[in-house]
């Protein structure tokens, strides 16, 4: 899901029909805004990695759990490839342990 796209796209419906830009939607767009400009840093994704691995290996749910550690490493190839090497790594130790 592209956000910025998303938002772009409710600006200029809403160019068309300026009377119903009002406060409330105004308020609606910042927030959207400002959840995309929060995103979370690598440093606290890389100490959630471990974590999130391990949830996904035990549990599978580990993207329901931290939408937003599934996000970054959606975005971010470096803690992607970090999650991949840890995953890999815990899936090996945990089939030997079986
Ligand atoms: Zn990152």
């Amino acid at each position: 899901m592209n956000l910025r796209a998303i938002i772009q796209k409710i600006r200029s419906n809403f160019n068309h029909h300026e009377e119903l830009l009002n406060q409330t939607v105004l308020g609606f767009l910042r927030v959207l805004e400002s959840v995309r400009e929060e995103e979370v840093p690598c440093d606290e994704v890389y100490t959630k990695i471990d974590e999130y691995v391990e949830r996904e290996v035990d549990k599978k749910d580990a993207a329901k759990l931290m939408p937003l550690v599934r996000e970054h490493l959606d975005l971010c190839p470096e803690c992607c490839e970090e999650y991949e090497d840890l995953l890999d790594i815990l899936e090996k130790t945990s089939k030997d342990q079986k």
